[in-house]
């Protein structure tokens, strides 16, 4: 169990000393940058860690080794904690707007990280890229949009046998509006983990892909969010 930033709240997560050195280095290069361009809508020192790093690291177990997508990074969120805190991954951060790629990039250059790249793109376009397409061992996405939606974005991503983990809040409504999407897509449901993050509702929902993706998937933006599955 370890203290965070001193900050008078304590979660159970393993991490060393030196994962917690590159937390707090990240910290201020979020708040440095924040002032140029818009990363976060939470700056005070206590919230980022709890509502940020500790919600991120939240779902730290679900990532094992190998390959991880992360689409619509932003920030870096939550891929960037994850990757400090584990060393077996090899990370991919998906962000459509070029000044948070450039963020990204430096924090990946400050904190010296190891196996991880930033791309420049949107998600339902990368995804019809053969190099990419069914590529990966786990995607990740937080607030990037409904779950229905989200599932066209990423599940195209992986390969058959891995798996999607979406960070949510309260998901009930979100779940069963995205089930024929995650279906015809080749997803199956695993895992709903719900928590309660200093009061508020949080969910980590983990889709596995148990068959291809039929090709005509993902669809334009425009089609996605005209007509979501
Ligand atoms: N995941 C971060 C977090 O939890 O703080 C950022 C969330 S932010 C609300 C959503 C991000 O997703 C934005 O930076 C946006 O540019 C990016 N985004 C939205 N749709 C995308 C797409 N189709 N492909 C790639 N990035 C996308």
């Amino acid at each position: 169990m370890f203290l965070l930033c001193g900050c008078d709240l304590e979660y159970k997560i393993n991490i060393t000393e030196d994962n917690l050195n590159k937390l707090e280095k990240y910290y201020n290069l979020l708040i440095e940058y924040n002032n140029y361009f818009n990363l976060t809508a939470i700056t005070e020192k206590k919230e980022v860690y709890v509502k940020h790093f500790v919600d991120s690291l939240l779902g730290k177990d679900f990532f094992r080794e190998g390959t991880l997508l992360d689409v619509g990074s932003g920030g870096g969120f939550p891929a960037i904690p994850i990757k400090i805190c584990s060393d077996k991954l090899n990370v991919t951060l998906l962000e459509a707007t070029g000044k948070k790629c450039e963020f990204l990039k430096t924090v990946i250059k400050e904190l010296k990280l190891e196996n991880i790249k930033v791309i420049n793109g949107r998600a339902e376009e990368l995804a019809n890229n053969n190099d990419f397409r069914e590529k990966f061992d786990y995607v990740s996405a937080r607030a990037v949009a409904r779950l229905n939606i989200l599932s066209e974005f990423c599940l195209p991503f992986l390969k058959v046998g891995g798996n999607f983990i979406s960070y949510k809040a309260d998901i009930s409504e979100e779940l069963t509006e995205a089930e024929k999407a995650i279906k015809v897509l080749g997803g199956e449901i695993k895992e709903v983990k719900e928590y309660t993050l200093e009061g508020a509702k949080r969910t980590i929902i983990k889709i596995q892909k148990v068959s291809s993706t039929e090709k005509k998937y993902p669809r334009s933006n425009a089609k996605i969010r005209k007509n979501p599955l």
